[in-house]
């Protein structure tokens, strides 16, 4: 079996000593979602679009894992700015290559934090005329949540901790992982 334990890992002087889902916890999440997104948009005309770059490593297994016919596109963005979300508080870095209307649009984040990063994406996507717009994340940290978003599939809900680990970077690092780790917090409370 794969070592998942920090305590001898080669990341360990950087993560706390629990892992906060093991690859195996990941695994069943990720199945389930793929059931229920199945099941969800068989026979549809569907669209996932995912969020880069941390989303790299889910959409990867996720979108291997759904046994229907689905189109995949990636947009680069990144929020910024407090207050209500609108169209305007997000900035596109890299949008979706496909024409989005009258298609039905997953949009695929690995983690929900604030949520304005998802609000405002499914925003601008319905301003495109999309025949529905729905979302999924892996994590969601739902007491942490400003925008008025509830994301439609969840892996499993995360504690207010930073994460790192299966995509997910802390200053471009530790995104490798297999498995979800939380950065010991001596390394950035100081
Ligand atoms: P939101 O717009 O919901 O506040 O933030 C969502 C984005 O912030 C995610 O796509 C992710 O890139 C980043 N993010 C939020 N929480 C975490 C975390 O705990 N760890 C890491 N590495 N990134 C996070
Ligand atoms: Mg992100
Ligand atoms: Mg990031």
């Amino acid at each position: 079996p794969r070592k998942t334990n920090p305590t001898d890992h080669w990341a360990s002087d950087l993560l706390a000593a629990d892992v906060l889902f093991s690859e195996h916890q990941i695994e069943q999440m990720v199945g389930s979602l793929a059931t229920q997104i199945s099941r969800d948009y068989a026979g549809r005309d569907v669209v996932i679009v995912g969020l880069m770059d941390g989303v790299f490593m889910f959409l990867a297994d996720l979108s291997r894992k759904i046994d229907t016919q689905h189109q995949l596109d990636f947009i680069s963005a990144s929020s910024y700015g407090l207050g209500t979300v609108s169209s305007g508080n997000v900035r596109i870095k890299k949008d979706a290559d496909t024409a989005l209307a009258g298609k039905h649009v997953l949009l695929v984040d690995e983690i929900c934090d604030s949520g304005r990063t998802l609000a405002s994406l499914k925003l601008l996507i319905s301003q495109r005329n999309a025949a529905s717009v729905k979302t999924c994340v892996l994590l969601d940290k739902v007491s942490r949540r400003q925008a008025d978003i509830r994301p439609d599939y969840v892996g499993a809900v995360c504690p207010d901790e930073f994460v790192v680990g299966y995509g997910m970077d802390w200053g471009g690092k530790l995104r490798s992982l297999p498995f979800v780790g939380v950065v010991r917090r001596e390394l950035y409370e100081s």
